[in-house]
């Protein structure tokens, strides 16, 4: 039975982890680890890094309380400023490790990394899990990723009907104490990870904090408490405010929650509460965050190439002002400034925001659409692989997007802040 490593990444919970419930399963012992990769701080070749302050604070946020949550558990989470590759064969070794749990990715930096740690424990078991997804890879109703859809549509139907969603995984009953190391291991703070600390802005569409708990609690507040998940799909396009939309995104980013626990519990509000298009809805966004991660299986690197899943030659250029220019808030149109500065403020946008300022960026300016997304990447507090470079290549006309739409950003304007409220709000301050 021996000792089992769980490696978490973006599986930062206790609740439906397979990884960490297999690990319980087969060990006498278990304990865990956190690796702040330094390669996810660096500075990328546009000048800003690659993870920026308000998801290095949520991350660091997530990893306090995952840690407080395991140890309830009895299992210890260790935690390094190191590079995986550096630290997990030294604690495989130290801890007699029989077998490594961890979360399967498949996106060039993460699977080199999985490779490297690989390579240097040669006798050591791996097990990975799929465990990010709505819908299982092994219940889809295609044999091979090479098939699935390039149109969502297609791909939700068929899933809809095909396949049933998984139950949740109960959360690991508590090992013996005497299991739990002392953990002589220390979370970094801001300043260690390279940003001073900072106030979060008063006008943020949501007051975002990491961790399990704090998922938890949105779930309560949105579903349960005020109800608004019953006018979801009336509300989704909305800019300003914290019921607009479900706010779920940073957590199921870093996976403090999962979408199929997120799924179970719109099934409970259905059956006690109500049931309508609106609560449906909420399922339909959560296929389309699965949606994106099929597109990536299925089309590895290319959604980081300027031609994107298309492979389509585009008239992109690209010059440095412009991108100055778009992130300052210092652009032609007064609603791309508005969610810019949002987004640099709070590192949140609304959907319909985000979907403008692409446009704008990729189609507008014919900017190339990498820098973009890169920005993105930084800035955001939800960033996920998938999701982010899965919808810049579907607004910028080298993705999914059947009728490859330009946003007119003054009638979407006009349509969605029709009095200014949201453009006042970050405009004239
Ligand atoms: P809700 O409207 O409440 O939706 C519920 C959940 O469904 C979201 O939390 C998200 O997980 C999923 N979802 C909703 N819309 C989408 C979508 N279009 N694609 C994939 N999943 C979706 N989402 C991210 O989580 N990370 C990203 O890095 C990201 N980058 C984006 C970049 C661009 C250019 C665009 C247009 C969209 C991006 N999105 C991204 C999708 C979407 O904008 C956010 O998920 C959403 O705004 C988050 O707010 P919410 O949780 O309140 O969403």
């Amino acid at each position: 039975m021996g000792t089992g490593l769980i490696w978490f990444e973006n599986n930062l919970r206790i609740k439906d982890n397979k990884a960490l419930a297999e690990a319980c399963k087969n060990h006498d012992r278990a304990i865990a680890i956190y690796c702040f990769d330094p390669r996810k701080f660096e500075i990328t070749k546009y000048g800003f890094p690659k993870t920026g302050k308000f998801r290095a604070k949520f991350l660091i946020e997530s990893i306090i309380q995952l840690q407080e949550n395991l140890e309830n558990l009895n299992i210890s989470l260790l935690t390094f400023q190191k590079k995986p590759e550096e630290i997990i064969p030294e604690i495989a070794e130290n801890h007699k490790i029989e077998a490594i749990y961890f979360q399967e990715e498949w996106t060039s930096e993460e699977s080199k990394v999985i490779e490297a740690v690989k390579n240097k424990l040669p006798n050591t078991e791996f097990r990975s899990f799929y465990t990010q997804f709505l819908f299982h890879p092994d219940d889809i109703p295609y044999n091979d990723f090479s098939v699935i859809p390039k149109v969502y549509t297609e791909f939700r139907k068929k899933c809809e009907k095909q396949v049933e969603v998984r139950k949740e995984i109960e959360i690991p009953q508590q090992k013996p104490d005497s299991n739990l190391l002392k953990n002589t291991s220390e979370i970094p703070n801001l300043d260690q990870l390279g940003f001073e600390e900072f106030q979060q802005d008063s006008r943020t569409a949501f007051p975002f904090k990491g961790g399990e708990d704090e998922a938890w609690k949105r779930i309560q507040q949105y579903f349960w408490d005020t109800k608004k998940l019953s006018e979801y799909k009336q509300t989704r396009n909305g800019l300003l405010g914290k019921d607009y939309s479900s706010k779920l995104s940073a957590w199921l980013a870093n996976g403090s929650i999962s979408a199929v626990s997120i799924y179970h519990e719109i099934k409970k509000f259905e059956k006690e509460i109500t049931k309508n298009e609106d609560t449906y809805w909420l399922i339909f966004e959560l296929i389309w965050r699965d949606f994106f991660k099929y597109i990536s299986l299925k089309h590895g690197n290319s959604i980081f190439k300027l031609g994107g899943i298309l492979n389509k030659e585009l008239d992109w250029n690209f010059d440095k002002t412009n991108l100055k220019n778009w992130i300052n808030s210092e652009t032609k149109e007064d609603f791309v400034n508005a969610n810019m500065k949002e987004i640099a403020a709070t590192g949140f946008m609304s959907n319909r925001g985000r979907q403008n300022v692409n446009s704008y960026w990729a189609k507008e300016l014919k900017q190339d659409w990498r820098a973009g997304a890169a920005y993105f990447e930084s800035v955001l507090i939800d960033y996920d692989v998938h999701s982010n470079w899965g919808n810049w290549m579907y607004n910028s006309g080298v993705g999914n997007d059947p009728r490859d739409r330009k946003f007119n950003i003054k009638s979407q304007a006009d349509r969605y802040d029709p009095n200014n409220e949201y453009q006042n709000t970050w405009l004239q301050h």
